[in-house]
């Protein structure tokens, strides 16, 4: 368990050229858009993350965890869930140089040289969280079957991260 708070902000170009570690917690409540996701607002994110410059590119290399509460898809009542992810994202202020990030890096746009961490955090953890979560001893309902499952991920709301990553797989494809 991390003891300090992580930066609300950060500025990814200047901690590169620092090449600027950053560890420690940030409040579920800060995480707006992953919180949004779940029943509680409780709970708090951890992150171990460097970053460096490469090729004159801010990138930012770590992991993060949270333990979240989605709603059980069987009993409806609140599930903690894990959710464990690396982090390697690029720094990018257009298009061109969305194209140009290597496949082992996901893009993120920097349109100011202060950035919230939180969002930053959020890409990740956000793709991370399971279509359906349920308690591991749970019986499923009786007349909850496949079509019940089916239409939970039917329901879920278009995540704007997806966007993005459909549009940088757009510009490789259009490169050859
Ligand atoms: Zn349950």
């Amino acid at each position: 368990m991390f003891e300090h708070p992580l930066p609300l902000t950060i500025k990814p170009v200047k901690l590169a050229r620092q090449e600027g570690k950053l560890s420690g917690f940030m409040p579920l409540q800060q995480l707006t858009t992953l919180a949004a996701d779940c029943v509680s607002e409780e709970g708090r994110v951890e992150a171990d993350l460097q970053l460096r410059m490469e090729q004159s590119r801010p990138e930012i290399h770590g992991t993060a965890n949270a333990e979240v509460k989605l709603v059980c898809q069987r009993c409806l009542e609140p599930v903690a869930v894990k959710v464990d992810v690396s982090i390697a994202l690029g720094f990018v202020q257009d298009e061109a140089q969305i194209a140009q990030l290597p496949e082992s890096l996901e893009p993120f746009m920097l349109e100011e040289e202060e950035v919230p961490l939180a969002e930053l955090l959020e890409q990740e953890l956000i793709l991370a969280l399971p279509i359906v979560a349920y308690h591991d001893t749970c019986e499923p309902y009786p007349y909850a079957g496949k079509e019940e499952a089916e239409a939970a991920v039917a329901d879920e709301k278009p995540n704007p991260f997806a966007v993005l990553e459909q549009l940088k797989d757009s510009l490789k494809k259009s490169d050859k």
